[in-house]
């Protein structure tokens, strides 16, 4: 059997997690099987790396960073190595050049293109442990690229894809995908299987436990996949096709405090003047979220919208290098707010779940600024400081506790 685990930066943040690691996959390798491990930086050190740089240069291009930051997971593999051979196991660590993992060439953002498995099956077929730096691939420049933050996962299951692995298991800190995040949701549950639309949406929306691009990835290329946390023996969380278990309405609650709102007043009422202005962030790199455009008056209208908060000032910037061209009037720019979204599967065939949770948001004295929905999903912006009041409100108003 051909196994993948993936292990996140808590599960190697230190000595012992790293040996205690190097342990659990030598079990895998003990029983005959092919193992390969994609690992993350230690701890923090993604964190560090970038404080590191900004402290130098506030700005720094993105090309140098992701020097960089491939730095943490090459540290991370090698220990890693070193480990199993002290532990008396064949290893061998690999970084995205060594592995050969094809990107895009956008620095900080880049699309796994194709991976070479050449290297890794040589590695495989001398019974050895392969290690691979998660989160890192290497463009056409042959210049080192990251995938964005938490891209280990998509690492991961990109191998077990290219690969055909039987398996593909996510360690983390927590012992699988819960119902809500249970630092925030007291009575969140873990779920024991969630559909790979689910856990899109889930991870998309903030869930936290996976890169939302794995998922999209496990779900075209049919990885099983398996979350489950590297400091106990829990079973975990399956992400498959379709569950077995009987289908709540909703299955999970997610927040994502990484959001701005951004309002664009008195744009000319005409064609073509979203085009433009989405055009121009498009062209930034920025994705932008929730959408909603006023009913235009006086020949003007409003477009806000949201966006990934780290990339406020840029889309700023881009804003008002059209500002002029668009006619706007005004651009306005609120950071403190959040997105809250329910997912299910269920909700498709069952009229109403947008309402019942208004209705909670409503009785617990929520405001809610924008609203967007898709047939498994309904998500509400809201004011920052409402997050845990709404969480655990429609986490309890849809019976999602224990
Ligand atoms: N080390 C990277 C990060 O912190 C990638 C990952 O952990 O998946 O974002
Ligand atoms: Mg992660």
């Amino acid at each position: 059997m051909l196994v993948v685990k993936k292990f996140g930066g808590t599960s190697v943040a230190d000595k012992d997690r790293i040996m205690n690691v190097a342990r659990r996959c030598i079990r895998d390798y003990q029983a005959g099987n092919d193992v390969i491990v994609v690992l993350s930086a230690m701890g923090k050190q993604t964190d560090v790396l970038i404080d590191m740089a900004k402290e130098i240069n506030p700005n720094p291009g993105r090309r140098e960073l992701d020097m960089l930051l491939t730095t943490g997971e090459q540290t991370s593999v090698a220990l890693m190595a070193m480990a199993m051979d002290v532990l008396g196991v064949p290893a061998v660590s690999l970084n995205a050049y060594q592995v050969a993992m094809h990107t895009t060439s956008a620095y900080g953002n880049a699309r796994l293109k194709r991976i070479d498995t050449e290297r890794i099956r040589h590695e495989l077929d001398s019974r050895k442990i392969v290690i691979v730096t998660g989160f890192q691939g290497v463009n056409k420049y042959d210049d080192y690229t990251t995938l964005g933050r938490g891209g280990s996962d998509t690492t991961a299951v990109a191998l077990a894809a290219a690969l055909h692995a039987d398996k593909c298991e996510i360690y983390t800190d927590v012992d699988g995908v819960y119902t809500a995040d249970p630092r925030i949701v007291k009575k969140a549950r873990k779920m024991k299987e969630i559909t790979y639309d689910e856990m899109l949406d889930l991870a998309t929306l903030g869930a936290g436990v996976l890169h939302n691009r794995s998922v999209e990835l496990a779900k075209k290329y049919g990885v099983q996949l398996v979350v489950r946390s590297s400091l106990n023996e829990e079973e975990g969380t399956v992400v498959k096709e379709d569950v077995k278990v009987e289908r709540m309405l909703v299955s999970g609650v997610a927040a994502d405090k990484n959001v701005t709102r951004i309002s664009v007043v008195g744009l000319q009422d005409k064609p073509g003047m979203a085009f433009r202005m989405f055009d121009a962030l498009a062209k930034a790199n920025i994705n932008v979220d929730m959408i909603l455009q006023s009913i235009g008056r006086d020949n003007t209208k409003d477009i806000s919208f949201t966006i990934p908060r780290d990339m406020t000032d840029d889309a700023l910037k881009a804003l008002e290098d059209k500002k002029d061209a668009l006619g706007a009037q005004d651009i306005k720019c609120k950071t403190t707010v959040a997105k809250v979204s329910i997912v299910g599967a269920g909700m498709m065939s069952n009229p109403g779940v947008a309402a019942k949770m208004f209705e909670c948001l409503y009785n617990s004295n929520i405001n809610i600024n924008m609203i967007s929905t898709s047939e498994i999903r309904v998500t509400v912006l809201i004011d920052e400081a409402d997050v845990e009041k709404a969480m655990n409100a429609v986490h309890e108003s849809f019976g999602l506790e224990d």
